[in-house]
């Protein structure tokens, strides 16, 4: 495997590693209080991106992504857990509503081509690891209960702390950004709670042997990962803002757990911005995939946008850059379907090496497009080298134009048109074609009638 990506913690490009042609790879998942939006979306489909880039040359992949149904502290509201403040704004048990979002998360990566990982662990089902692995912390010095009786880890305790993000320990200042005023019985103002004492909380605590609590978010990671990989990620990823604290303070757990490095390659995909903006429920601008097809936008173009931006840039994704992606795929695939109906695929080395080159889609993109066009290979040839790009780019380009049912009025229209075309109603026919293309199909006149396709 030649596959290389940027690593946050070493700041090169490197090698993805495997052991006995396996890769392990790590995905943050979704904190299922609400549906993903596109940004969330863009994260998830990098990791994708990896996987198939990875498994394009025969490499295999044990992908685990988890599920963050507790824990995950309200930025704005100080000792908010966002999964309870949801579930008590929409007068439901969280662990439905944590249920209800997860099912929705599973549609939106299938609706996406995102390749089921192995395992979706639960936060709330893995309470049982977490308690060993802060007990093991505890016991090994990295960890202590403070006075409020919360568990923290000791951020000094651990020697490289602040190498992925570079916010050493030294340069952070009491009350940054990420430091939960909830805590007050922590000994140093970067420490963070790894256990957190139930207090007056009463949902979602469980028994622990410091008393009733719930876990820290970073914990979390931290255990799920080691117990389902086998004390080793290969690839690690998520968005640029877990970077800190959420990556540093989960590599400072788990290697302090195992005693070496245990995540060899750290990806962090940057921030999607929607029509220039950040998404957020107060500005009213969060994009979900139920919005795109809501204006009859196929979700792939979504993923089409995702790929015509290098992960490592901020992209502003727009409902211009969304529909122009929607014709672009349409393109395609009747391009495809003219080509020929063969399932062959050809290795274009071009394209592979885009690809591995730290994940260029951009240009694989446009190496596509060269041979889309190229007057030189064959249309046998570029349906192949199109089959082979797809097996990455996960654009469902060889999809038959069949494959959404025409409606009964539809049907209605082409038998009226064809009645028309045979009494040689010339305008008639015009008129009902227009209804039909306004419909979204593409209508061409052959000898024996008409033919038609989705646009
Ligand atoms: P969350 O559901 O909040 O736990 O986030 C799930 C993933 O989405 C994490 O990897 C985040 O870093 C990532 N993420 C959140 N917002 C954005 C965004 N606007 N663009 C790209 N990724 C994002
Ligand atoms: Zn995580």
């Amino acid at each position: 495997m030649t596959l290389s990506i940027y690593d946050t913690l070493t700041r090169t490009v490197k090698p993805v590693s495997s052991s006995n042609g396996r890769t392990t790879m790590y995905c943050c998942g979704p904190t299922v209080y609400r549906d993903a939006h596109v940004g969330n979306l863009r994260t998830f489909v990098l990791s994708d991106l990896i996987r198939r880039s990875i498994e394009i040359t025969g490499g295999r992949v044990e992908l685990i992504q988890n599920i963050t149904d507790v824990g995950h502290m309200s930025q704005d509201v100080i000792g908010e857990d966002k999964m309870l403040t949801q579930a008590e704004a929409e007068n439901k048990d969280p662990f439905k509503m944590a249920r209800e979002y997860e099912a929705n998360f599973h549609k939106d990566l299938a609706l996406l081509n995102v390749i089921t990982a192995d395992k979706y662990p639960r936060a709330s089902e893995s309470i049982d690891l977490m308690i060993a692995m802060i007990t093991q912390l505890i016991s090994k010095g990295f960890a202590y209960v403070g006075s409020d009786g919360s568990v923290y880890f000791d951020a000094h305790a651990y020697e490289s702390y602040g190498q992925i993000s570079g916010n050493h320990l030294d340069a952070l200042k009491p009350g940054h950004r990420f430091e939960y005023s909830d805590e007050t019985g922590k000994g140093f103002h970067a420490d963070w709670a790894l256990w957190k004492n139930a207090g007056a909380r009463t949902q979602m605590i469980w028994d622990s042997p410091w008393g009733p609590g719930f876990p820290g978010w970073h914990i979390e990671c931290s255990a799920m990962s080691m117990e389902f990989l086998n004390n080793h990620v290969d690839v690690h990823i998520g968005g640029i803002d877990l970077r800190f604290p959420h990556h540093e303070n989960e590599r400072a757990q788990s290697n302090s757990f195992i005693g070496t490095e245990t995540v060899d390659l750290w990806v962090h995909g940057e921030h999607l911005l929607f029509e220039g903006g950040k998404m957020s429920k107060s500005s009213g601008n969060v994009v979900l995939l139920s919005d795109l097809i809501a204006r009859d936008l196929d979700p792939l173009a979504a993923r089409l946008c995702f790929l015509e931006n290098r992960f490592r840039s901020q992209m502003d994704l727009t409902w211009a850059s969304l529909e122009s992606a929607n014709m672009t795929l349409a393109k395609w695939r009747k391009k495809m379907a003219q080509w020929g109906d063969s399932l062959e695929k050809t290795v274009d080395q071009e394209f592979l090496n885009a690809i591995e080159t730290d994940l260029d889609a951009p240009r694989a993109l446009q190496r596509l497009r060269a041979v889309e066009k190229s007057t030189q290979i064959g249309d046998g040839d570029k349906r192949a080298i199109f089959i082979y790009a797809d097996k990455v780019l996960g654009l469902d380009l060889a999809r038959t134009k069949l494959n959404k049912a025409i409606s009964q009025e539809q049907q209605s229209l082409l038998d009226a048109r064809l009645a028309a075309r045979a009494q040689k109603r010339w305008s008639d026919s015009d008129v009902i074609r227009a209804k039909l293309e306004a419909s979204g199909l593409e209508i061409s006149d052959s000898a024996d009638g008409h033919e038609w396709s989705w646009r």
